[in-house]
């Protein structure tokens, strides 16, 4: 009876635990590395996939540092090495991770091909297609770029392995085509890289948003301490985090918009349009102020995102 009381009382406690999540873990997956570099530009001066994939990953985790709280990021590598397939799977497995997000760019023998593609492993797996959806939307309005849509194995004709074992929400992303020569410009430069991560992240951002409503993602202009443990224990990317300038971003347009217009003037902040040398749609970036920390850009950050842009967010001016 003792035996069975104590089940009951730990069945309890385990449902209790569950209501009770109170941060999320996202495995963050850079393709290839190492001995592996990937598909590669036909410009030789271009970055061969691997490190491409690196400098976005980075940039995606360090959108989810500088702007949310209670998600702990672990990357499967922070360098030019190669873990395999199955160490991937594997660390994200064993770190219960909610969500696996693999960062990869494209090739195809044909040159005129171009575009993003967001992969699962089954439409059927309901979290992971409405997550792929979140980011080819952002990728065609946000980024402006060509959405090739969500794929599926029966589209693909074959498995990923990253995708077919992870026990959790899963997307592998496909930022474009490397034979593309116009793409493969486009992610060779750090504005292209900085759109594309942030495009990233504002798709992990609301689908999190929508999946965990208990959970307060959003940092807002509190204590520091409090964003301390964003990284979690298994980032190793984080030291850079809390030097340089950073500054916050609004909005960006296709047409340059007026500085001191009415909605912008609805912040009582200052206002910067800057014209980004970018083949996307958008090419007018604004932002609000330059600040030595995070910290320092937070107050403004929230009277921006009070004042109609509720979308803002924090990021490193480079
Ligand atoms: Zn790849």
């Amino acid at each position: 009876m003792k035996m069975l009381l104590l089940l009951f009382s730990l069945s309890v406690l385990g449902i209790q635990t569950f209501a009770q999540k109170e941060k999320i873990i996202v495995v963050i997956d850079p393709g290839h590395g190492g001995s592996d570099p990937g598909h590669l530009s036909s410009n030789k001066n271009h970055l061969p996939e691997k490190a491409l994939n690196l400098l976005i990953a980075k940039k995606f985790g360090s959108y989810i540092e500088q702007n949310m709280k209670n998600v702990t990021i672990i990357y499967t590598r922070t360098d030019d090495s190669f873990p395999s397939l199955d160490d991937r799977v594997e660390k994200a497995n064993n770190a219960k991770a909610d969500y696996f997000i693999s960062i990869h760019c494209n090739a195809n023998a044909r040159t005129n091909v171009h575009g993003t593609e967001s992969h699962v492993h089954s439409m059927s797996s309901k979290k992971s297609v409405s997550l792929a959806k979140e980011f080819e939307s952002e990728f065609s309005t946000r980024a402006g770029r060509h959405s090739r849509g969500v794929k599926d194995t029966d589209d693909r004709e074959h498995s990923l392995q990253v995708l077919k074992f992870t026990n959790m929400t899963s997307v592998l992303v496909e930022c474009g085509f490397l034979t593309n020569e116009k793409e493969a410009n486009y992610l060779n430069t750090t504005n292209g890289q900085d759109i594309i991560a942030s495009a990233i992240y504002r798709g992990f951002r609301s689908t999190i948003q929508k999946d965990y409503p208990a959970i307060s993602f959003l940092k807002s202009g509190g204590s520091s301490n409090t964003t301390a443990n964003t990284s979690g224990k298994g980032s190793s990317n984080s030291t850079a985090k809390s030097t340089g300038k950073f500054t916050i971003q609004i909005m960006s347009s296709k047409e340059p918009m007026d500085t001191g217009g009415e909605s912008f003037k609805k912040i009582g902040l200052p206002v910067t349009r800057k014209k980004l040398n970018t083949t996307s749609a958008y090419k007018y970036l604004y932002t609000v102020g330059t600040y030595d920390s995070q910290e320092a850009a937070k107050k403004d950050l929230e009277k921006v995102q009070k004042n109609g842009f509720k979308d803002a967010y924090i990021v490193k001016v480079e």
